[in-house]
């Protein structure tokens, strides 16, 4: 029997990845996400069979938001490692609040995963009935981040979920060391040829010396961020700077859902890359739990504070969250700074402010924003050297899927791959079955 690959979201778009593999007469969910910034299909379609088991890559919620609907609705087994179970709790009560009556589930359901969830390690070895092996690998993508590698039917087939090819502040890369798949299903991000980061070393310090310029003027930085993975990356590598003296010592603001998931994080600093796990046992300190970074207690106590600061707070695009009250308080002032620190989507306000605009709508008022606005590429996403990279350290690769990316991308992509790699290279649309 062949293996069939069915996707169900995340074909040709970022946004609600799910995909049902069919193999020993089993069907095993990889991923069950949402489509965060849409009205229109927020959700992965309905498997066309009921799903045995569902094994997730990371927290993030285009992976992890719908799980919760498929745990309640199926009672199917949620295999991730660790610091994944607890970090896609947090973001889906999180996500509930958010949508209120529009989310797919309840606070019970959340709660519910808990009866349903397995712990896996990286590289521990699973089986998961009809022959079929699974194992997670390192991803290097945020915390608990894991490629999933499948064999069955004499087939391996490696499904790489969000990927990282350098190594970061939290992460050590992904882990190359089992490259015998036959077929990748990769995500295509950054596809593009011109998709290429600079090193990490030169965008922090960039950043070190753009946030001291400010504070050596008596302003303020703003920092829009992730919760999971960037406020994290961005929080130690201002640590860093302060510790070396590069940047000035001043108070660190912490805002949002990132306190939360700070705890999961220092939770398990046992998963944060080596470097970092050196540093806690030599000096006996975690660095994300330094006295240095203050949780917000009350929002409006920080406008009368004594300047220079640092604010890190939630979201990263600036569509919510208590970012949206600091720009109001803090946006219209020449001398402050706003730090993008990541990818912007078209249409959110962190895009308005990337592509120059400087009038922003927030709740209703009109805002002039006079405060200098600088992007620095944090990105934890493999870009299109890291990705070729990866699928060269696969010696008996025969065929290549992309998804997770834009549709234009990800045709492109396989294009190419079909011409430097001489190996089958797939576009799936949602809905479609590939037989391996
Ligand atoms: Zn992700
Ligand atoms: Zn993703």
């Amino acid at each position: 029997m062949p293996i069939e690959v069915t996707f169900l979201g995340g074909a040709r778009q970022v946004g609600r990845s799910c995909v049902l593999v069919k193999a020993g007469g089993r069907n095993i969910m990889l991923d069950a996400g949402v489509d965060v910034g849409v009205i229109e299909d927020p959700f992965p379609l309905e498997p066309p069979e009921h799903p045995d088991v569902l094994l997730l890559t990371h927290a993030h919620l285009d992976h992890a938001g719908y799980v919760p609907h498929v745990v309640s609705k199926y009672r199917t087994p949620l295999i991730g490692t660790p610091p994944t179970q607890d970090l896609s709790e947090t973001l889906n009560v999180d996500y509930l609040k958010l949508k209120k009556d529009e989310a797919p589930y309840t606070f019970a359901d959340v709660m519910n995963v808990r009866k349903h969830s397995v712990d896996v390690l990286y590289k521990q070895p699973m089986h998961l009935g009809g022959g079929v092996e699974a194992v997670l690998l390192r991803a290097g993508h945020i915390l608990g981040s894991a490629m999933i590698r499948l064999k069955a039917e004499g087939h391996v087939v490696l499904y790489t979920g969000d990927i990282c090819a350098r190594n970061t502040r939290t992460q050590t890369m992904i882990d190359l060391s089992m490259s015998d798949a036959d077929t990748v299903i990769i995500e295509s991000t950054y596809s593009s040829p011109s998709d290429q980061h600079q090193s990490l070393q030169k965008t922090e310090r960039d950043f070190a010396l753009a946030v001291t310029e400010t504070l050596n003027e008596n302003g303020v930085v703003l920092i829009p961020v992730f919760a999971v993975g960037r406020a994290q990356e961005v929080m130690l590598c201002l640590e860093a700077y302060i510790r070396s003296g590069v940047v000035p010592k001043v108070p660190i603001f912490i805002d949002g859902m990132i306190r939360k998931v700070n705890v999961i994080y220092r939770m398990y600093w046992e998963h944060l890359s080596d470097p970092i796990k050196k540093q806690i046992r030599y000096t006996k300190q975690n660095p994300l739990e330094s006295e240095m970074f203050i949780d917000v207690e009350e929002r409006k106590d920080l406008v009368k504070m004594k300047k220079p600061m640092i604010i890190i707070s939630t979201s990263g695009m600036l569509e919510g969250g208590p970012i949206v009250y600091y720009l109001k308080k803090f946006g219209d002032d020449p001398k402050n700074l706003i730090c993008l620190t990541g990818y912007q989507v078209p249409g959110t306000r962190g895009r308005m402010l990337y592509d120059g605009l400087r009038e922003l709508e927030l709740e209703g008022e009109k805002v002039k924003v006079e405060a200098k606005v600088a992007f620095f590429d944090f990105s934890a996403h493999a870009d299109y050297p890291g990705l070729l990279r990866l699928l060269s350290a696969f010696k008996n690769l025969e065929r290549v899927i992309c998804i997770h990316g834009e549709e234009r991308k990800i045709i492109n992509f396989c294009e190419r791959l079909e011409s430097i790699r001489k190996v089958e290279a797939y576009a799936p649309h949602n809905g479609e079955t590939i037989k391996l």
